[in-house]
């Protein structure tokens, strides 16, 4: 028996979110390999230096926001373990807000990434709503600017060249100690911080499932390591861990 309460922690990559025809920009097949200039738009010398990067990133934003994306099997198998009542928490890594909108409760979600529902301004740090913003763009100004100090508007998301906002890493962490269970989903885990989750987790004793297309470097400390398409895999785990668990 595990003295611990029996948590499961779930930390989501971009690799949960294609089969909901999200690209996963850093992939072998993703975005930027096909246009490295769309990589500048979310990254934040450039976006924060140059109004033209900026107006494109908008209508970027702009034309996202048209094409919004559906939760697939994957989203709806998480909710299915937090509906079977085993205490879940997800971690993700995608801004895409889907966890959400598959009907996940919004506490159980932590953005480690941020969200692109609001935005914020680069000098007074101010969170606003990124529907407004769109709807100023839309209204004819190219690089809307923060209504409360003239600053310059981002979204609420970390950026490349950005750090992770520490008092989000440290809940993740926090959670990862305290799980006995750590699947990651659709995930390299190859970028630090983040890919130090894991290793926290087996570190204090969590059994690790990583579900991924491709290997990553914690397969070999993982109990279980699933190459199926997320889709099809996640739903059946979930299953199998709620009848091992009941
Ligand atoms: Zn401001």
């Amino acid at each position: 028996m595990n003295a611990k309460r029996p948590l499961v922690a779930v930390l989501t990559g971009a690799g949960i979110s294609t089969d909901s025809g999200i690209p996963d920009y850093r992939g072998p097949k993703g975005l930027w390999q096909k246009d490295p200039s769309a990589q500048e738009l979310v990254t934040i010398e450039p976006y924060r230096d140059d109004p033209g990067v900026r107006r494109r990133a908008w209508r970027m934003r702009l034309e996202t926001a048209a094409l919004a994306a559906e939760p697939n099997a994957g989203h709806r198998a998480l909710v299915d373990l937090e509906r079977s009542g085993l205490p879940t928490r997800v971690l993700t890594q995608n801004i895409d807000g889907l966890h959400q909108k598959s009907g996940l409760t919004a506490r159980k979600v932590l953005e480690l990434h941020g969200n692109l529902r609001e935005t914020q301004c680069l000098r007074c740090r101010v969170v606003g709503s990124m529907a407004e913003a769109l709807a100023r763009v839309e209204a004819g100004e190219p690089d809307p600017e923060c209504q409360e100090c003239g600053g310059i508007l981002k979204p609420h998301i970390v950026m490349f060249g950005e750090n992770l906002d520490p008092e989000v890493l440290g809940q993740a962490d926090s959670i990862v100690r305290a799980c006995d269970v750590f699947i990651a989903v659709g995930t390299s885990l190859q970028v630090f911080p983040v890919a130090a989750l894991p290793y926290n987790a087996v570190k204090t004793g969590a059994k690790l499932i990583i579900v991924n297309g491709e290997p990553t470097p914690y397969d070999e400390a993982a109990a279980e390591v699933i190459r199926e398409p997320i889709s099809e895999a996640l739903p059946k785990l979930v299953r199998r861990l709620v009848r091992e668990r009941a």
